[in-house]
């Protein structure tokens, strides 16, 4: 009989059962079976779970774990792309059209072991191992950084950058501590329908603000994924501004202005979805690495993986944090 292991197993809407399931095995050279360490819960295990179509499924795609034999930790990786699509050879590798997602569409970890490549392992040289559930997270916000500085010499050319982030869960704490550092060094500000403390906030020079702005900012990064968080977003920019969309919208969501208004007011639309690729969680690792204590502040609670079934379905972290599923308690 093959080795069994505990592993969450998506069965259902808001269902999600602990079960003893067959270790993987690594069928070739390239493949290493992994022993998951920590996983952070992103919201979008959330979505997946409260939508429960992908009965059999065990999410958890923002995952440290170790190699047999090998005392080091490593970061996963999990956006497998094939390397030969056209939007692989372009550089677009998220974009990936046989692109297979460990955790999303194939077997992720929320379990104690994880066969994955070997190449989507990256080896952390953080003092706390844990803050390495940040770097899929942090890859997708630098993805979305990086296409925000393109459009930056379009938004002002002589006043100070006004940046306005809309909600301050980890999405919102990442994509301000990246603007944060931006030699132009532009002006923060962030609103949340929240009124609780972020613990992120007091390390970043950023203003929070009750009252969203009208037509005030150069560009608004929208992180809730909300209605009212995307209508909050455009209210707030200048005329020839930009609204980012970072924050997941659900499936039926449309633009909350029209194509006449989004004319008139010449406004930029800019979107960033995933992209953790190879450049983007080597930075990202160079990120945390050079600041573990500002990134120490997004670790919230530590769960076990008996835990997870809980976490995942009544959904409250800390706000401002990330909760992590830790397999050694
Ligand atoms: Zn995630
Ligand atoms: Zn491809």
């Amino acid at each position: 009989m093959s080795k069994q292991m505990q592993a969450a197993v998506l069965e259902g809407s808001h269902k999600i059962t602990i079960h003893s399931l067959p270790q993987p095995t690594a069928t070739s050279a390239d493949e290493v079976v992994a022993q998951v360490r920590h996983v952070g819960l992103c919201r979008t295990d959330f979505q997946l779970s409260a939508r429960g179509e992908d009965k059999g499924l065990v999410m958890g795609h923002e995952v440290v774990c170790q190699i047999p034999g090998d005392s080091g930790y490593y970061a996963l990786n999990n956006e497998v792309s094939c390397g030969q699509c056209s939007y692989c050879q372009q550089g677009f590798s998220s974009h990936c059209e046989n692109l297979w997602e460990l955790g999303i569409n194939a077997p992720g970890g929320y379990a104690q072991w994880l066969l994955t490549p070997r190449r989507q392992l990256y080896p952390l040289t953080f003092s706390n191992p844990v803050l390495g559930t940040l770097v899929e997270p942090l890859s997708c916000a630098i993805h979305a950084e990086q296409r925000l500085q393109t459009i930056v010499p379009m938004l002002t050319t002589t006043k100070e950058l006004v940046v306005f982030i809309v909600g301050g869960g980890i999405s919102g704490a990442l994509l301000s501590y990246l603007v944060s550092q931006w030699s132009s060094s532009p002006k923060l500000l962030l609103h949340d329908i929240a009124e609780t403390e972020f613990p992120w906030m007091e390390a970043l020079d950023i203003e929070r603000i009750t009252e969203p702005p009208e037509q005030a900012v150069h560009l608004s990064i929208e992180c809730s994924g909300s209605s009212g968080g995307r209508q909050t977003a455009f209210r707030a920019v200048r005329k020839g501004g930009a609204v980012c969309l970072y924050g997941v919208p659900n499936k039926q969501a449309s633009l909350p202005i029209s194509a006449d208004e989004l004319f008139q007011r010449e406004l930029i639309v800019l979107t960033s979805f995933a992209g953790a690729t190879d450049t983007t969680v080597k930075t990202a690792i160079k990120h945390i690495h050079n600041n573990e204590l500002f990134f120490s502040r997004l670790i919230g609670r530590i769960i076990p993986l008996q835990g997870l079934p809980k976490a995942l379905t009544e959904w409250s972290p800390i706000h401002g944090t990330r909760t992590v599923m830790d397999t050694s308690i």
